[in-house]
């Protein structure tokens, strides 16, 4: 427990990821990562007077699993005493995900994905937050680093590290990743051991991407005969990074003449399937 909590505070602190006066909205789906996100910071900062902390729920609308998982969200914000705001696509998109998922023939969980990804950003920014912390822990960050490298997308890599870099636009609250050194397993063990809710059921609409699951996998076996093996890769990503950065700039977007949110179209893909359905 205490290594799990010294990891994140350096995490934390070497890379100046919450600053005095910060508001820091921490992204909260219910699952582990994100419970044992919240959790941490509110441990390691509930008592700090110049940074505030609040949770942003999003409830896309899944009849049997998000409605489950909010309530667990909710429960759990209160006895941490810690605010929560709770979104729903019904209010803010007019539909659910599961009515979308009557409409379209396939890719509802790209578009929820576009959605909550759209919906967290403007949130968080209407609420005034200069940092939004996510619950990527160390195996998500490897799998996605090797996938990037075997896919030949290295302009990826930029998103990469504590702070990934997105593209340019003051309308972009700062992505944080606190957990970023923790491992999967000792993320598992840490919620239950502090008995910290989770919501362990799988989205209904979720879809297994075949790449992801056999690098998780090759990650796997590679870290059982080489323990540290995924935070040796995760060394040599960060090492990387600052060369691709200069290498791939990541450039200045606009604005959706639709709704003004940042876009790299003229119309933004929110926008876009709005108007699609
Ligand atoms: Fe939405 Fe897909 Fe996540 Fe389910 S798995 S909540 S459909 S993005
Ligand atoms: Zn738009």
């Amino acid at each position: 427990m205490k290594n799990i909590e010294k990891k994140v505070k350096r995490t934390l602190g070497s890379n100046k990821l919450i600053k005095k006066g910060d508001r820091v909205a921490i992204a909260h789906s219910g699952g582990k990562d994100s419970s044992n996100v919240v959790f941490l910071l509110n441990k390691i900062l509930k008592n700090n007077p110049d940074i505030k902390l609040f949770v942003i729920t999003l409830d896309e609308g899944i009849k049997g699993y998000r409605d489950k998982a909010v309530k667990k969200s909710e429960g759990f914000c209160k006895k941490l005493k810690i605010e929560q705001y709770i979104f729903s696509f019904k209010k803010e998109f007019d539909f659910t995900v599961d009515q979308l998922s009557k409409k379209m023939k396939s890719g509802y969980c790209g578009s929820c994905g576009i959605l909550r990804r759209y919906l967290l950003n403007k949130k968080a920014r209407e609420l005034k937050a200069t940092k939004l912390a996510t619950g990527h822990n160390l195996d998500d960050e490897c799998q996605s680093i090797l996938m990037n490298v075997l896919k030949g997308d290295l302009l990826r890599l930029v998103r990469v590290g504590p702070i990934p870099q997105i593209a340019g636009h003051p309308k972009f609250v700062t992505r944080i990743k606190p957990l970023i050194t923790i491992p999967e397993d000792e993320s598992i063990l840490f919620g239950k051991i502090n008995n910290i809710p989770s919501h362990p059921k799988k989205c209904p609409y979720s879809i297994d991407n075949p790449l992801r699951g056999e690098t998780r996998k090759f990650l796997n076996s590679l870290e059982e005969t080489s323990p540290g093996i995924k935070y040796s890769l995760y060394e040599s990503a960060l090492k990387i990074v600052p060369f691709v950065r200069t290498k791939f700039k990541v450039g200045k977007i606009g604005n959706c003449k639709k709704c003004g949110e940042p876009s790299s179209q003229k119309i933004c893909k929110v926008c876009e399937l709005l108007s699609s359905i």
